[in-house]
């Protein structure tokens, strides 16, 4: 990681509701969080609004862990928002756990997002010039220090978000509440990261993905345009698109790996972007065989794509011990391999002495597969014939996905047969592109697949990529570092 203090890249998930007749929404926040718990588990906050002052709650752990009764009681009021934040290596403290709050034109508001800066460094650095001090390493409190310093020039919410628009560069899905117990949600103008919105008869609320609103009981009614700002209060909600680009871009590694199946985002329900997924790896790469097996939890639902086009039979031959984290959260990478055993075991009836097809979501790094294939032939399997969703993932990413660098990126410097060796299976097969954009059932145009083709959708996150192409020595680790020196 690179030695400047800024390596952290922010990969949350974020949550805003509103009750028109004035109950409390600290429990809802809770569930909410509750279900959006697989975007981070780092840590988690929330802040609330009675319509006199912000209550606010951060600190670093899982939700269950730290909203119990006794915050739930300290976060009273009918608006609020909520926060969780996925671990990083070199992640900080509870200083940079979500939301800020911040005092501007005689108001006070809070602040979470999902996503990231491409050009934090750059505006960070122009702000401090400028006077203003910042005690974290989280973008969420340069977007807030954006917006507090735009609200108090204006005093209009509308006009405030669009200065935010203006001056930053890259993903961000943002929700925010006031002390007067306004909340504000809005996107970034390309919308790379998920923000949908849903109603019940007495609230509105607004999150990462649509099954923090199932859990409430709130109807998803949408998505938030590329963007777009929602101002809801007790009397009412407007909604203004502040800023408008030719084209959305919404991530596609969010329907290949990070996003729970049961989602709908950008309408499209993630499990049968994955099923389709499944079906198109078996018509393009098609093979004899027993049986397959996913790698779980999210290659399953490709997994019964693959054999429901396939024909071979799906079986659950791989077991995941539900008390293990996901294997990227492990620092080094000696951990996550040994992460792979704590994490999986086989079950031997099912694979001994069988052709296995094996359905992956993705290989990054390219640490986790070896010792997968590894577990799979040691319980019997005859053939191993590793299938994988996403396409080779070549390019790092600056909108919020933890994404290594070049460098430690295995598809960036070896080929798909070089990459078979290494993990030692019998046969490998990547999605292509044009697969994975007709699965997705977005336009090619529409989507970001900049870890893909490096075909990033904004200029700082363009600029970036060059640079650290042209640089002799990719070997520099952490993005950060050259958003900085942009
Ligand atoms: P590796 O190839 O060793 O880097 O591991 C790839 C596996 O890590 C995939 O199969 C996913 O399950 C998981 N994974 C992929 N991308 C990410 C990410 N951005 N954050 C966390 N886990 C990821």
């Amino acid at each position: 990681m690179g030695g400047l203090g800024f390596e952290k890249r922010e990969y949350c998930g974020a949550f805003g509701i509103l009750s028109f007749s004035g109950s409390s929404v600290s429990s809802d926040i809770y569930m909410g969080l509750m279900n959006l718990q697989h975007r981070g588990q780092d840590s988690a906050g929330a802040a609330t609004s009675d319509g006199k002052q912000v209550f606010l709650l951060r600190k670093l752990g899982l939700v269950s862990d730290i909203f119990g009764p006794q915050a739930l009681e300290q976060l009273s009021g009918f608006a609020g928002i909520g926060h969780v934040r996925y671990p990083t290596i070199g992640a900080g403290g509870v200083e940079d756990a979500q939301p800020f709050a911040a005092e501007s034109g005689g108001r006070k508001f809070a602040l979470a997002h999902n996503g990231n800066l491409s050009n934090y460094g750059r505006v960070r650095k122009a702000m401090e010039e400028d006077g203003h001090a910042f005690c974290s390493s989280c973008d969420a409190e340069l977007l807030l220090a954006a917006f507090a310093e735009a609200y108090g020039k204006s005093k209009d919410i509308f006009s405030a978000c669009k200065a935010v628009m203006e001056k930053v560069d890259g993903a961000y899905s943002v929700v925010m509440v006031s002390d007067d117990g306004q909340l504000v949600a809005f996107r970034d103008p390309r919308a790379i990261r998920p923000l949908c919105w849903g109603r019940s008869k007495d609230k509105i609320a607004f999150a990462s993905e649509s099954v923090a609103l199932d859990i409430i009981k709130c109807r998803l009614e949408g998505d938030l345009a590329p963007g777009e700002v929602v101002v809801a209060s007790r009397s009412g909600v407007k909604r203004r698109q502040v800023f408008s680009p030719s084209s959305p871009r919404h991530c596609a590694f969010e329907y290949i790996y990070f996003s729970r199946p049961d989602s709908k985002l950008d309408g499209r329900w993630v499990y049968e972007v994955r099923h389709r997924l499944g079906a198109a790896l078996a018509k393009a790469a098609p093979v004899e065989a027993d049986v397959v097996i996913a790698v779980p939890d999210t290659a399953r639902s490709a997994a019964e794509g693959y054999s429901k086009q396939s024909g071979i039979p799906v079986a659950e031959g791989l077991i995941k011990n539900r008390y293990i984290g996901r294997t990227f959260i492990m620092p080094s990478q000696k951990k996550r391999e040994d992460a792979v055993r704590l994490k999986l075991n086989a079950v031997r009836n099912i694979i001994e002495g069988k052709r296995v097809v094996l359905i992956d979501d993705s290989i990054v790094r390219g640490t986790t597969s070896g010792p997968i294939v590894g577990l799979v032939k040691e319980a019997g399997a005859k053939e191993i014939h590793l299938r994988i969703t996403c396409p080779p993932v070549i390019g790092p990413c600056f909108y919020g996905i933890d994404l290594p660098t070049y460098k430690e990126l295995i598809a960036a410097s070896h080929s798909v047969e070089e990459i078979r060796k290494k993990v030692g299976a019998d046969s490998l097969a990547f999605q292509t592109i044009e697969d994975l954009v007709e699965a997705i059932g977005i336009k090619k145009e529409s989507l970001c697949l900049g870890c893909l083709n490096e075909d990033y959708p904004t200029p700082f996150g363009k600029h970036i990529s060059r640079m650290m192409k042209a640089s002799k020595s990719l070997r520099k680790e952490g993005v950060r570092v050259w958003e900085e020196q942009g």
